[in-house]
């Protein structure tokens, strides 16, 4: 067990939702802090406290109560909290992260009860230390940023945006055990161009519209700035900015400190180990496939430029991996007639004739993946599915737009449509489908898998940076753990339930690339990989007296 120092006594201790074990304070601990007659006389176990709990959880009527549920156990008791969400990961991350995170982002003014992180705002240019300064815990590790600007599938939900760097904290916590301690949430409120939420009467945020330009820039330089100084040893992670700066963010930052953006990078690594499954099931290498892209923001060109990564990593030259990618966005196919193309595109522009409808496209250029990452439900349509179906015996469909409402197309779609051959895989959970008497099971192509391991690797070995060969490697290992029996029922990912598992062997990977190529910080151990499991966070409660 964890011995800790009681800092607290009495109702501050009750009150202290890191500290606080409820009824599981054992009688000497009473007795030694000022706890009788402040808790009910009889002293449960977690186990015990769990199974009063979870009664609770699942009896709320809808998944966004069940969110409100699980947030104020939270916000009293984190031990208690955490133990829950391990002990139940796959039942509880849908309520935790997407799908339910997205309407908890939306209805946040209405079920918001206790701040949790920081808030940085416009208002606070010039100030941004200061704001910093005020947060409790100086050995923060892990943070995630969001500027609310584009909100999973849903665009522009300004402060409400919080709910994300905080459900992706709780996933670095719950899948690799990062402590909870040395995770910080932010939102940077800079407005919100949502009139309709700006208008709300329960809306919490700055209400004007987003700030732009050269304030913009000089506010999140400020921020950066201030979190390198006051947090010397902490991971970046940016999430959810709208498409421009979320590349602009990158490029600025990524090798200059410990950073990344797991809506570009995390996105690409899963996927990229659902192309290595896939390939196992249709006997196509990576290097071998056409790819053709529905959308060509932040997840679809961090994919390619992974891809393209992997690709000259297993022998290929760049132009070769380059012009396997094929992307089309609201304009129509990225090619090189076009004159509004955004850099980040122009490596994937083709010399072909212009073609606006996808179907045409997949008629055209035959890909074996169609990867949707458009956030335009009902675009991968029964068409464009059988095209799929008539090209490859096995046609891979990732429908990864979230949440479930946005996605391409439904898993019931993908294998109907394709009888059966369809290797689907999605962004938010499908439930299993059984098509003329087999049953399907979906792959969740979840950051989850990739990003706390990540993390949690950059953390033990002390990573100045976080580069995309971490990324690869990242995939290849999650690919690694894919069992042929999760295969033979069409599962391109490992089930949730061995999220830790697969984090633990994620991070020691991410660990030896960072001392290999001199980005560690710490000092070596000697078993990389006991030091990993040393290093993951335990929701035990801590003994405070015996
Ligand atoms: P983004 O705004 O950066 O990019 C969206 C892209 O889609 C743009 O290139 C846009 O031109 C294109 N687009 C829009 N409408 C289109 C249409 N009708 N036809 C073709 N292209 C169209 O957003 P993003 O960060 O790239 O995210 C896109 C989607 O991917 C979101 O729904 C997000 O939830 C999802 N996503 C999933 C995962 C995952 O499953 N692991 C991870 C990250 C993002």
């Amino acid at each position: 067990m964890t011995e800790l120092p009681a800092v607290k006594r009495g109702a501050a201790l009750l009150n202290d939702p890191e500290l606080n074990k409820g009824t599981a304070f054992t009688e000497a601990e009473r007795s030694a802090l000022g706890l009788r007659g402040l808790l009910p006389p009889r002293v449960m176990t977690q186990h015990e406290q769990l199974e009063r709990f979870l009664p609770g959880v699942r009896s709320r009527p809808t998944p966004l109560d069940q969110y409100a549920y699980l947030v104020g156990l939270h916000d009293r008791n984190v031990t208690l909290f955490y133990r829950l969400v391990m002990d139940h990961l796959e039942e509880m991350m849908p309520i935790l992260y997407t799908p339910t995170v997205g309407q908890a982002c939306q209805e946040f003014g209405r079920i918001f009860r206790r701040s949790r992180g920081l808030f940085v705002t416009a208002d606070d240019a010039g100030r941004v230390r200061e704001v910093l300064a005020n947060w409790p815990h100086d050995d923060v590790r892990m943070i995630v940023v969001t500027d609310g600007e584009r909100i999973l599938g849903l665009g522009d939900l300004g402060a409400n945006g919080m709910g994300i760097p905080i459900g992706k904290l709780t996933l670095y916590t719950a899948c690799a055990g990062v402590p909870p301690r040395q995770c910080l949430p932010i939102a940077i409120d800079v407005g919100t161009d949502n009139t309709h939420l700006r208008e709300s009467a329960s809306y919490m945020g700055l209400r004007q519209p987003r700030l732009r330009g050269a304030a913009y820039d000089a506010l999140l330089d400020e921020f950066v700035e201030a979190v390198q100084e006051r947090f010397p040893q902490v991971c970046l992670q940016f999430e959810d900015f709208g498409n421009h700066n979320a590349f602009t963010l990158l490029d600025k930052w990524r090798d200059r400190m410990c950073t990344f953006n797991d809506d570009i990078q995390g996105t690409a690594s899963v996927t990229l180990a659902g192309l290595y499954s896939a390939a196992r099931i249709t006997g196509t290498p990576i290097t071998d496939m056409r790819l053709l892209f529905l959308g060509a923001g932040e997840a679809g060109i961090g994919i390619g430029d992974l891809v393209v990564e992997a690709m000259t990593e297993e022998g290929i030259s760049s132009a070769d991996a380059h012009s396997r990618c094929w992307f089309m966005d609201s304009k129509g196919l990225v090619v090189k007639s076009r004159t509004d193309l955004a850099v980040h595109k122009q490596p994937y522009a083709h010399d072909h004739p212009p073609v606006a409808s996808f179907l045409e496209a997949v008629e055209t250029i035959k890909p074996h993946a169609i990867i949707g990452v458009s956030g335009m439900p009902g675009t991968f349509t029964a068409p464009v599915l059988a095209a799929m179906a008539r090209h490859h015996a096995r046609p891979i469909v990732m429908a990864l737009s979230n949440p479930t409402s946005k996605a391409e197309c439904t898993a019931r779609e993908a294998y109907a449509t394709t009888d059966g051959r369809a290797i689907f895989a999605s962004g938010s959970p499908f439930a299993p489908v059984t098509h003329k008497g087999r049953t399907h099971v979906p792959g969740q192509g979840n950051n989850a898998y990739i990003f706390p391991g990540v993390g949690l690797g950059v953390i033990v070995a002390d990573s100045s940076r976080v580069t995309d060969e971490m990324f690869a490697a990242a995939a290849r290992t999650l690919a690694s753990t894919v069992t042929d029996d999760d295969l033979a029922m069409g599962r391109i990912y490992p089930s949730l339930s061995r999220i830790r598992e697969v984090s633990h062997a994620i991070a020691v990977e991410v660990a030896r690339l960072a001392y290999e190529r001199g980005l560690a910080r710490a000092p070596r151990p000697d078993d990389l990989s006991a030091a990993v499991s040393a290093a993951m966070y335990q929701p035990v409660y801590p003994v405070y007296a015996e």
